[in-house]
């Protein structure tokens, strides 16, 4: 495979932006090699300013329901920049969306939108520590909730459960105030509460997708619930990732325990940079200019970006029949690629969510960040590389998830899992 203008763009990159990317794992550090710079998108395919093509398992890490150029996403947006990009002021497109997503929920009355993930759950933490007037909050190890200063935190020295930052810049100051526990872990999560003068909220990737794909226990999501009950804090499940990715109502339609705030991202944009949070109205009415809480941002609803996620969601709302065949592509995918790795005398964890999947490259079940950094990340180097020579485009970690978009059919499938066999030979 030639690849000779990416690594010249890549090159030429780093001179003006740090490290060649606008979001690190792009760089594919972990992985090793050049990352291919992207001409363009279609359907299942990537390709790249060389000309190579890739059949693409990230699909923009999870928007892309429909896979790259889908018509009817394409006119949405279409239309609406030929009536201007943005206006700063209402549009009925926001209300539309709102109410598509509202319905879906129990306990979602109103939404809020924002332009990322990150503004999406760094505001229903404030709205969280607004509403319960405490400052605590308890996240999980292995947990990805974008990159705000309360979210960017590490498990520090000892037993200690307060969390020291994980990244320069990050005020120890802040990071006090986010108690870290272990995920699936029920006793962890105790020991936080009890070691808190006041815990506003618990925040969880109910599916988790940033240490690998590592589905939450139901008891375990029940006894986080009646944690949160008894000591009167809020439950946020942070479905940026899993919403509309790991059944149609997301995780929460998978595991039937209602959290208080919800935060979505990722495909309510349908590719475009949209965020969203949304809770019942006694909280949601906590917010600017109704309540006290402030939020705020100049693009926040923009009509291109509303447009786009409103057809995208529109269109999986008349075709819930999809996460049945999602499912059904992701098991063909991971059973075969177990199965092919057990030939060579490789072991391979594997899970399926929906239209998310995931494989370690460990001996043992994965149910926590601990287990999931036991997994042999230079072996799933290997498998990245030859898979990328092969045209196969997976994340470039072994700690993300993969995802089935509509344009994958069996005959892909298959001739991925032909060429993971090929991969696996030669990397054993
Ligand atoms: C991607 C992600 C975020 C951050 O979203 P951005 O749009 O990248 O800011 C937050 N939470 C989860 C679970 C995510 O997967």
């Amino acid at each position: 495979m030639n690849t000779k203008q990416s690594h010249e763009a890549f090159k030429k990159a780093q001179e003006v932006i740090p490290g060649g990317v606008d979001s690190p794992v792009r760089a594919f550090k972990s992985v090793g090699g050049v990352p291919p710079f992207i001409e363009r998108g279609e359907e299942a395919y990537l390709f790249d300013i060389d000309g190579n093509r890739y059949v693409d398992y990230v699909q923009s890490w999870g928007p892309l329901i429909f896979g790259h150029c889908d018509a009817t996403i394409e006119k949405a947006v279409i239309d609406s920049v030929k009536k201007g990009l943005s206006f700063g002021a209402p549009t009925q497109v926001e209300t539309v969306l709102a109410k598509k997503i509202s319905d879906l929920f129990d306990g979602i009355d109103k939404i809020r939108f924002v332009s990322s993930g990150t503004e999406a759950v760094m505001s229903a933490i404030r709205l969280a520590r607004g509403y319960t007037h405490r400052d605590d909050i308890i996240k999980f190890e292995g947990c990805y909730h974008g990159h705000s200063d309360s979210l960017l935190v590490q498990a520090g020295s000892g037993a200690v459960t307060f969390g020291t930052p994980s990244s320069p810049g990050v005020p120890a100051d802040i990071t006090k105030h986010t108690l870290l526990a272990k995920y699936n872990d029920i006793e962890s999560v105790k020991q936080c509460f009890e070691n808190s003068k006041g815990v506003a909220c618990v925040i969880i990737e109910p599916v988790a997708g940033n240490m690998g794909l590592v589905p939450a226990d139901v008891d375990f999501l029940e006894g986080l619930r009646a944690l949160c009950d008894e000591y009167g804090a809020l439950l946020i499940f942070d479905e940026v990732m899993s919403g509309f990715r790991a059944s149609l109502k997301g995780a929460t339609g998978l595991v039937g325990v209602k959290p208080d705030i919800m935060t979505y991202g990722k495909v309510i944009g349908g590719g475009m940079p949209v965020g969203a949070f949304g809770s019942r109205e006694e909280i949601m009415n906590e917010l600017s200019p109704d309540g006290p809480i402030y939020q705020a941002g100049t693009l926040s609803g923009n009509p291109v970006a509303m447009n786009a996620g409103l057809a995208s969601v529109s269109k999986i709302l008349e075709h819930p029949e999809i996460y049945a065949e999602f499912g059904r592509l992701a098991k063909k995918l991971t059973d075969g690629l177990k199965e092919a790795a057990k030939g060579e005398g490789i072991d391979l964890q594997v899970n399926v969510r929906g239209s998310m999947f995931g494989f370690f490259f460990n001996a043992h079940e994965v149910k926590n960040f601990a287990d999931a950094l036991q997994s042999d990340t230079q072996m799933f180097a290997k498998f990245h590389q030859g898979m990328l020579e092969r045209g196969f485009y997976f994340a470039c970690s072994q700690f993300e998830t993969g995802f089935i978009c509509t344009k994958i059919n069996d005959s892909i499938v298959e001739q991925t899992l032909d060429a993971a066999k090929a991969v696996f030979k030669e990397i054993k």
